[in-house]
């Protein structure tokens, strides 16, 4: 295990239908209460424990992590612990305008942001009718400003919905040092209406890709890294693909995630993880805690990518963890 991500509260300023759709996220809808979430402190203890066994990349999701409203003092706690030299965020960008300097002061090194598409329209709807693209792209000037790089930018692709506007999306940050990642549409948890017809095989996109820019493949930057990496053969940047739909890579995984009520799930479409509140309430030390740590890790069997039965995901049978609790 080299890299924790940390879910820091379940609840999101957006709607996106891919992740949480209105219909199920309305109104409502009960999220988390506070006690039930992990404490920053909880949050610290088991962070600190994990990067004595190893762990060096921390990243911060939810829900929209830029929603909890101390979230620079638990960033300061973060950066502090030894062993730990990689501290990431990932954001929908809508708040990130004005906290992207007191995030790195506070130790952040990089962001990710979620932006699904340059077209206003449809940004907008895939955001479940929240996001404004303007402000989400003034956050990621304040971020390159406060140097939270290399930035990120993630795109979720569905047929259908955004799949035409990538290239213009690409063309955009092409040149920028900032690196877009094309992910292909997820079947995480049970509600956000996964259907394989909506995903967009990342080898497509690329030879659509290629057709206007040429690529070139590069390197792992380390082991267990899961997006593939390309450069722009005329020498303006990278681009990522994800595509845990049409080509997993259980076998390289290095990644735990803790929920937002403490649990630690070890993959992403996971339908149990341990729980670490139950624990960490009862006073564990971090003895106790380390060696639940490296239990969960050395048993774990996940391999759910590279077993996944389309038809299965598609009648959403398996009960698997919502994103909203673990995060992407
Ligand atoms: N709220 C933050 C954000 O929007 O980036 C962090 C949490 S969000 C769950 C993390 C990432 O998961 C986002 O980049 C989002 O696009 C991605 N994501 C959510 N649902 C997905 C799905 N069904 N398939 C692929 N990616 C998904």
């Amino acid at each position: 295990m080299h890299d924790l991500r940390i879910s820091l509260l379940d609840q999101c300023n957006f709607r996106c239908p891919y992740c949480m759709p209105e219909t199920e996220f309305h109104a409502d809808f009960e999220f988390l209460k506070r006690q039930d979430r992990l404490s920053h402190d909880e949050i610290l203890k088991v962070a600190r424990v994990a990067a004595g066994l190893g762990v060096s990349k921390l990243r911060l999701t939810g829900g929209e992590p830029l929603l909890d409203k101390k979230i620079t003092e638990l960033i300061g706690g973060l950066a502090s612990l030894p062993g730990v030299d990689d501290l990431a965020l990932t954001t929908n960008g809508m708040l990130l305008g004005p906290m992207a300097e007191h995030l790195a002061e506070a130790g952040l090194h990089r962001v990710t942001v979620s932006l699904d598409s340059l077209d206003e329209d449809i940004f907008r709807r895939m955001s479940g009718g929240r996001g404004d693209l303007a402000t989400v792209l003034g956050g990621i000037a304040a971020a390159e400003e406060a140097g939270l790089a290399p930035i990120k930018i993630n795109v979720v692709v569905q047929h259908g919905v955004n799949d035409h506007t990538v290239l213009d999306l690409l063309e955009h940050f092409r040149g920028t040092g900032h690196i877009v990642r094309l992910i292909e549409f997820m079947d995480v948890g049970n509600r956000n209406g996964w259907r394989l017809d909506r995903v967009v095989p990342s080898r497509v996109l690329l030879e659509k890709i290629q057709e206007r820019w040429p690529l070139r493949r590069a390197d792992k930057n380390y082991p267990g890294e899961v997006a593939r990496r390309y450069q722009y053969l005329d020498g303006a940047g990278e681009i990522g693909f994800i595509s845990s739909v049409t080509e997993p890579f259980c076998g390289d995984c290095s990644r735990a995630r803790l929920s937002a009520d403490g649990v630690l799930y070890t993959c992403l479409f996971a339908s149990k993880g341990t729980d670490l509140r139950e624990l960490l309430r009862n006073h564990a030390d971090d003895v106790e805690l380390a060696d639940v740590l490296s239990r969960i890790w050395l048993q774990r069997a996940d391999r759910y990518s590279e077993l996944r039965r389309p038809e299965l995901a598609e009648a959403h049978v398996l009960r698997k963890v919502e994103m909203y609790r673990i995060g992407g």
